[in-house]
């Protein structure tokens, strides 16, 4: 990610050649990762994976890790928010998931109205991605191109409300 603070504009430079041969996921470092990171991290995780399954380029493959993704962050986002060391290994698990996923199809209108915010307010990336997803998932449950994708839309969403309200003991999703 780029930011260009003369243009006041962030940008992406993808090429073959700054694509890591070999990467380590090490959950112990974000052991101690503030609270408030581990969340909006994490809700920019799950933007990933809810993005990358409703782009225009998403395909069944992309569907798997994206679809992989959701399930893992919405069970362990909390969990990882409050400190369980079984928490934060999930959600280094999920965030994995969901990169794999996005870096074939791409992201979408939450992440393109996420990047002004941070360029003109410096709001946090996650940050910005968990004020706008509800309402963009909203607006995108409203067209027909989206429908087909209602129902884990409607989980994550109904995940996203409850990290938001704080309220424990129930799993994310109805067993
Ligand atoms: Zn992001």
């Amino acid at each position: 990610m780029i930011t260009d603070e003369e243009k006041r504009r962030k940008f992406v430079c993808v090429d073959p050649h700054d694509i890591p041969i070999v990467s380590f996921i090490d959950a112990n470092m974000m052991a101690s990762m503030p609270a408030s990171l581990k969340a909006a991290t994490g809700l920019d995780a799950l933007t990933h994976a809810i993005e990358g399954f409703t782009t225009k380029g998403a395909w069944e493959l992309a569907d798997m890790l994206h679809l992989k993704a959701i399930e893992i962050i919405s069970r362990s986002l909390r969990d990882s928010v409050a400190g369980h060391a079984v928490g934060v290994e999930a959600m280094a698990l999920g965030q994995y998931v969901a990169g794999m996923g996005l870096s074939n199809v791409g992201v979408g209108l939450v992440h393109g109205m996420a990047h002004p915010l941070g360029v003109f307010y410096d709001t946090p990336h996650g940050v910005a991605n968990a004020i706008l997803l509800p309402h963009i998932m909203a607006f995108m449950l409203t067209t027909p191109a989206i429908n087909s994708a209602r129902l884990p839309l409607q989980c994550a969403s109904r995940v996203h409300k409850r990290c938001r309200s704080r309220k424990r003991g129930k799993p994310p999703f109805p067993p």
